[in-house]
């Protein structure tokens, strides 16, 4: 059974998408749209200073196992969201979703076989998948 929610998401961005339905368009817009998430992030750093970023080089032991790096890695951020950055950041992700689900459709690509596909992958290769 499909996931009623994705599909449905999906069929509404369909029925949305008359503006830009160019795949050229799809394809611009969806890269624009990650831009926007980055500098959303970005934003929240210079502009509000509810996160930092702070990143040093970390040393990882030499006899260090692939199950050991999580422990020697650092997401180099430190604070939250505010509240007013968490929706900036929701509606740049969603966006992001929207062009993401219209490449889908122009393509003809589910988007939640996608989902299922690249979870049955993560799943199965746990910590040996260096994406
Ligand atoms: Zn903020």
């Amino acid at each position: 059974m499909k996931d009623l929610l994705c599909d449905e998401f999906q069929n509404t961005v369909a029925e949305l998408l008359i503006r830009h339905h160019s795949i050229l368009d799809v394809l611009s817009k969806s890269q624009e749209a990650g831009s926007r998430i980055n500098r959303a992030v970005t934003k929240s750093v210079t502009n509000c200073g509810c996160t930092k970023i702070k990143a040093e080089k970390k040393e990882i032991p030499a006899g260090a196992t692939l199950a050991d790096l999580k422990a020697y890695t650092d997401s180099h951020l430190e604070g939250a969201l505010c509240e007013n950055c968490r929706e900036i950041v929701e509606t740049e992700i969603g966006r992001s979703l929207f062009y993401l689900a219209a490449l889908c459709n122009l393509l003809d690509l589910n988007l939640y076989d996608i989902f299922i596909k690249e979870h049955k992958k993560l799943s199965t290769l746990r910590v040996f998948n260096f994406t």
